[in-house]
């Protein structure tokens, strides 16, 4: 039985993009940041398809142990690192590589003796100002664990990007050289750039990449879809017409009575909604396709269904006609923008109702 709501994804736009992400940076490893779900695409399916990366990274433990007990041996790297000894013995036991950003990790690093060497991205605050130690302490940290027994040498080194999506590049400019002058002395290797970094700044990329939203085929540049770089979108959200009527003028449409119709109106009705997280902050007049033909919200999006104004649509729409919400030919950039916010959360966003089918594994 085929769902009326849907997320496909698309395993061999995956592929692509990992190729298309090695031209650009042709001499890194590529980290493929798969937290959150895979960014809402299904953290299995897409590490499955992934299989031809250098590593992964999650931000918590819990989601690297899905990860083994689905059979992944790459290497997980754990973004927040670990937070007490319990979770120390557990990235042990799945043997997990640590970002470590405190002094308390640190030390929980010296108090083990297990005879395991950890693999440590030690990570610097080049400016960020969330996670790392700043660049006094950062060489403070580096000699503690250059003469613990339990970590892996050389210590890899690490930070992250917070402004490279904007246009100013000053930020991310001394983000570098803050991070180049810590690092001027160490040998370990290197992870700096996220995907806004990967496409704006060649001259930060060193032995690893780290990027997410690239992977999906999405960009994170304002006014530039994933397509302009080359990239395929992976995830499609895919809904269903479940009704079709007519409309007057003057009639209004859905909760609040939010929209009118100015003319006689082919209203169709969706099943989907904010319930499946398509987000209630979408206006009247967001695109959709139905029929692959271009349409608009008319309404309030409700939780399991929205209206749309479907009088232009040239295929006469009727029930069980294809709908798309986002994906191919429907940029999720472009439905970010309406939705006033950016398209990391619109894809992480899709809630456990919607059906996740994967094209091939
Ligand atoms: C989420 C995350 C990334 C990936 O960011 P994208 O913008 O999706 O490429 C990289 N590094 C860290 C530390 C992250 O938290």
């Amino acid at each position: 039985m085929k769902s009326i709501t849907s997320a496909t994804i698309d395993c061999s736009a995956l592929r692509h993009n990992v190729h298309v992400l090695r031209k650009m940076a042709p001499h890194s490893r590529v980290m493929a940041v798969v937290k959150a779900n895979a960014y809402g695409h299904g953290l299995i399916p897409v590490t499955r398809a992934l299989a031809g990366v250098d590593a992964f990274a999650v931000a918590r433990l819990e989601e690297g142990v899905s990860l083994r007990n689905a059979g992944i041996i790459l290497p997980v790297v754990l973004l927040e690192g670990v937070l007490d000894a319990e979770q120390l013995e557990a990235a042990e036991k799945f043997n997990f590589e640590l970002v470590v950003h405190t002094h308390e990790q640190v030390e929980l690093l010296s108090a083990v003796s297990t005879g395991f060497q950890f693999r440590i991205w030690l990570k610097l605050d080049s400016g960020m100002n969330r996670l790392g130690f700043k660049s006094l302490d950062f060489g403070r940290a580096i000699k503690a664990l250059q003469h613990n027994p339990n970590v892996r040498q050389p210590v890899a080194l690490f930070t992250h990007m917070a402004s490279a999506d904007l246009p100013d590049r000053a930020a991310t400019l001394a983000q570098l050289a803050v991070f180049a002058e810590a690092s001027r002395t160490l040998s370990g290797e290197r992870c700096i750039e996220n995907s806004a970094a990967i496409l704006g700044y060649p001259e930060g990329l060193t032995e690893w990449i780290r990027p997410g939203l690239l992977l999906y085929g999405v960009s994170p540049l304002t006014g530039s879809t994933g397509a302009d770089f080359g990239l395929k979108a992976v995830m499609t959200l895919r809904s269903t017409l479940i009704a079709v009527k007519d409309v007057l003028p003057g009639e209004t449409v859905g909760y609040g009575g939010a929209w009118t119709a100015k003319r006689n109106t082919r209203l169709a009705i969706a099943a989907i909604g904010y319930g499946d997280g398509y987000p209630r902050a979408l206006a009247s007049g967001t695109p959709v396709l139905v029929n692959g033909e271009r349409a608009v919200l008319a309404g309030r999006v409700s939780m399991d269904m929205i209206g749309i104004d479907v009088t232009d649509v040239t295929s006469r729409a009727k029930l069980g006609d294809p709908v798309i919400l986002w994906g191919t030919d429907l940029p999720v950039e472009e439905i970010a923008v309406w939705a006033d916010t950016i398209p990391y959360e619109l894809l992480c966003g899709i809630s456990q109702r919607v059906a996740v089918d994967v094209s091939e594994p």
